[in-house]
């Protein structure tokens, strides 16, 4: 089902994240991920694509993997940073033989151990947009991107970030997905300032619950976003107690999830990490917030 089609409409929808994992251990237990996962009954998960296209066959083997033996939409991301417009179409020839009919477009982090872009290579995922819409059948195709509420790190203006942001809509996006934020007026803001910008597209809030403080530290430092005192205040108690840190993280994505939905905001992704147990403490938290009247 096209993800366009359940984001349309004012109910909330809750979705999840996986990614392929690279170890042989890891790969043969994904199939309970993928099984645990499904049983939260989410709107959609989707399917991370690791950098550089280094797990391309595993995202679309997990994206087909949850249509047709789970049953819940898959959405496959791809990326373009190390892509020529050939293995693009190829790539994206292969989604749609699987059928996989949503796409979350992204450009990918840009390599430091190689020339970007190589002649031929895609510079902005603005281009894949065009690209993906361009080929037969991607008029039919529901396309997903990235937005950064705090600001794309490479990006030192906000408003800059914003006219970019509403280059790539234009190419043809059907929805956002946000960068992880820990602060929810810091979402309100961006929302505010897209919508003046002219981005009406449905906007998927992107949680994140802090479960590893060494791990969310690492990633706050690479994307910038930041960590609000509370937060801090919560690792710097808890970091060293896995246990204590897993529930604090818990409590804490489950009170922005919360405070999101009474403000208006219905679409939550919840970026899992392969960790349905996690998720599903959050959406059982949740549970009459999230499917009210038992989701009928
Ligand atoms: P773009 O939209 O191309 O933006 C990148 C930068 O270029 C920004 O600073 C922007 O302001 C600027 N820019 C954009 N267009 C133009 C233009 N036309 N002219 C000038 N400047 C421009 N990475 C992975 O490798 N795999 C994943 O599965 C993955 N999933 C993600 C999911 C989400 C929801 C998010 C938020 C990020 C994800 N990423 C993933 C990370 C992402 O690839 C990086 O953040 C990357 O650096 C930017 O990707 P983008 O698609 O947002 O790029």
């Amino acid at each position: 089902m096209k993800l366009s089609h359940i984001l349309a409409g004012d109910r909330v929808t809750v979705s999840c994240e996986l990614f392929p994992p690279k170890t042989g251990a890891a790969w043969e237990r994904v199939d309970d991920v993928l099984r645990d996962t499904a049983a939260l009954r989410p709107d959609f998960i989707s399917v991370t694509y690791g950098a550089g296209g280094s797990t391309s066959k595993r995202t679309l083997e997990l994206a087909a993997r949850l249509q047709d033996t789970y049953r819940v939409p898959a959405l496959a991301h791809l990326t373009c940073v190390s892509a020529t417009r050939e293995e693009v179409a190829r790539r994206a020839e292969e989604l749609r033989a699987a059928g996989i009919e949503n796409i979350l477009a992204l450009r990918g982090d840009i390599p430091q151990d190689a020339p970007f872009p190589r002649a031929g290579q895609f510079r902005y995922a603005n281009e894949l947009v065009s690209c993906l819409r361009s080929l037969p059948g991607g008029e039919a195709l529901c396309i997903g991107a990235a937005c950064y509420p705090e600001g794309h790190v490479e990006c030192p203006h906000f408003a800059a970030d914003l006219d970019n942001l509403k280059r790539k809509v234009d190419a043809g996006v059907d929805f956002l997905t946000t960068q992880m934020f820990f602060d929810n007026d810091v979402l309100y803001r961006f929302l505010f300032r897209a919508l003046r910008r002219g981005i009406t597209v449905p906007v998927l809030a992107g949680i994140m619950p802090v479960i590893s403080v060494r791990q969310i530290r690492r990633s706050c430092e690479l994307s910038g976003t930041v960590m609000p005192p509370r937060l801090q205040g919560i690792a710097d108690r808890f970091g060293d107690d896995p246990a204590a840190m897993r529930q604090a993280g818990i409590a804490y994505a489950t009170e922005q999830i919360l405070d999101l939905i009474a403000h208006g905001v219905n679409h939550i992704h919840i970026y899992t990490m392969n960790r349905p147990d996690v998720a599903a403490k959050i959406m059982d938290n949740l549970s009459a917030v999230l499917r009210p009247n038992g989701g009928d």
